[in-house]
């Protein structure tokens, strides 16, 4: 924990971040329709291909404007600042935090593996209004058994 700079506090710091867990929180219930819609897609995209292949290419064609429809407009939001909205604002990053926490994600074999990750928490400034922007990089490297 680092707090050579004035500009940004530590108390600061944490309430960004209890606003952020409580947003990730509401954001949770979008990836539960999110993979809903996956599979609904999924299941109806195998029953064209078995029963109705003349619909197949119609349907997938529909099915990724849907998902370019819910990504894209993703993709932009994470390139503009919240506050100004301008592209690509942010400045030269600064670490105020890093933050220990192991993992499992799903190995490319299909099982588990387990990960030591570490997540960087840095804060910039927006080029253009000066709003504090907080970006969070995770580093993972495999445990070793
Ligand atoms: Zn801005």
């Amino acid at each position: 924990m680092k707090e050579n700079n004035k500009k940004v506090t530590y108390e600061m710091y944490q309430r960004a971040m209890e606003k952020k867990s409580v947003r990730d929180r509401k954001q949770f219930k979008f990836l539960v329709i999110f993979m809903m819609l996956f599979f609904s897609q999924l299941i109806g995209g195998s029953l064209l291909a078995i029963f109705k292949k003349d619909y197949l290419n119609p349907f997938l064609i529909v099915s990724g404007i849907i998902w370019l429809m819910i990504i894209i407009p993703f993709v932009i939001k994470l390139l503009r600042c919240p506050e100004c909205g301008r592209f690509f604002p942010k400045g030269r990053l600064h670490l105020i935090d890093t933050v220990q926490g192991a993992g499992e994600v799903w190995g490319t074999s299909g099982n588990f593996q387990y990960y030591d990750g570490t997540k960087y928490v840095y804060w910039t400034e927006c080029k253009y209004c000066r709003n504090i922007i907080w970006v969070i990089k995770s580093r993972k490297k495999r445990l070793k058994k």
